[in-house]
């Protein structure tokens, strides 16, 4: 039996019965975008992240470019400031910045956290730098400590990918989402908290900042009739919605399931051709990604796939060298192409079962030079 990278079929189907229900009363409402199913799942997320405002969106990427626009709508940015960024990310995190106007100046990461790494943060400051935007890599976030004191001393903003971390905590009132000035959130399907379809949220305590990204994501509209501003068409839709809503209920167990797998990986792989991440043993990890790291990561894969598991590669091609990046950095991250060359992630969800975790555990084990 092969173990699949995720099922998000089986994933959902635990949800099947009041999603169909949900659908009906959506479908008999006749109101499907910005109703009153949004408004509550705005409410109810801003509530779970600690934050007083929530404003949904239609993906992860539009959420991080309303942000930077809202800024520079605001006068907080202006067009060619430089954002500091994790070069070990996906790509919609530099896109968000580009988009905006705004320019990345890549980050190099840590090989055992696959975050930012702090000394490079501090390296590539320079008095053109504005913002930082912290990605929570593999549901792990970034050191909060560290990051505030940084962004403190050099008065930049802290905007936070959350895209792979919802529901991590660095303490009971303090979750992804309310640790910066704003962050962005994905519901893309495999997400930890995921939809049937695209979406996305902006969390954040600065109701200037909502106003503004509120009105962006609605064409710019100011009332119901006048438009005062550039915007776009990016919202969360009320099907989405409430079975985000519905799904949001069991978040927190489902990323201690994770965590529990995550624990079992730790423990029990032992296998001299494999560097395993670190974890602190915390709430602050959700484990969107379990990855590890091999010098031999083709063989690993096929490995794997002879064993019948799913592997998968964060990222295969570092942000540097993808071609539509390529004039924002001349520098050689060799860090992030390192990962790109070594990484392998192995399956991790909430409805894998204990024999499922026993085949990876020994697919990987008897992996062999
Ligand atoms: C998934 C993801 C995004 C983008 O989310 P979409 O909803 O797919 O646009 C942004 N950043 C990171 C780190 C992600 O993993």
């Amino acid at each position: 039996m092969t173990v699949p990278y995720i099922d998000l079929q089986q994933i959902n189907s635990r949800f099947e019965a009041s999603i169909l229900e949900e659908f009906e009363g959506v479908f008999d409402s006749g109101r499907y975008i910005l109703g009153d199913r949004c408004s509550a799942f705005e409410f109810d997320f801003a509530s779970f992240c600690g934050t007083s405002q929530a404003i949904g969106t239609g993906s992860g990427l539009d959420a991080l470019t309303l942000i930077f626009e809202s800024y520079i709508q605001l006068g907080l940015l202006k067009q060619g400031d430089k954002v500091l960024v994790p070069a070990h990310t996906y790509v919609a995190s530099i896109m968000a910045i580009i988009k905006s106007g705004l320019s990345p100046v890549f980050v190099e990461p840590n090989l055992d956290t696959f975050n930012l790494d702090f000394d490079d943060l501090e390296n590539q400051y320079s008095k053109d730098v504005k913002a930082v935007l912290a990605v929570h890599m593999y549901g792990q976030l970034v050191d909060r400590d560290a990051l505030l004191s940084f962004c403190k001393s050099h008065n930049l903003l802290l905007i936070e990918d959350a895209a792979q971390a919802h529901g991590a905590q660095y303490s009971d009132t303090i979750r992804a989402g309310n640790i910066g000035d704003a962050a962005g959130f994905s519901f893309y399907p495999t997400k930890n908290l995921g939809a049937l379809g695209d979406g996305g949220m902006i969390t954040t305590n600065n109701s200037d900042l909502a106003h503004v990204a509120r009105q962006l994501r609605d064409y710019g509209r100011s009332s119901r009739r006048e438009f005062s501003r550039l915007g776009m068409n990016s919202r969360l839709d009320e099907m989405q919605a409430c079975i985000l809503s519905l799904k949001l209920k069991a978040l927190n167990s489902d990323n201690q399931l994770r965590r529990d797998i995550a624990k079992r990986y730790l423990s029990e792989i032992v296998n001299p051709l494999i560097v395993l991440p670190f974890y602190s043993g915390g709430s602050d990890h959700v484990w969107h990604i379990f990855g590890l790291r091999t010098d031999r990561q083709t063989d690993l894969l096929s490995h794997l796939a002879a064993q019948g598991v799913e592997a998968m590669v964060h990222y295969p091609i570092p942000i540097h060298h993808q071609s539509v990046y390529k004039h924002w950095t001349d520098r050689d991250l060799l860090l992030t192409a390192l990962i790109s060359q070594t990484q392998v992630s192995l399956p991790i969800s909430p409805v894998m079962t204990a024999t499922q975790i026993d085949q990876v555990i020994y697919a990987v084990n008897s992996f062999r030079s």
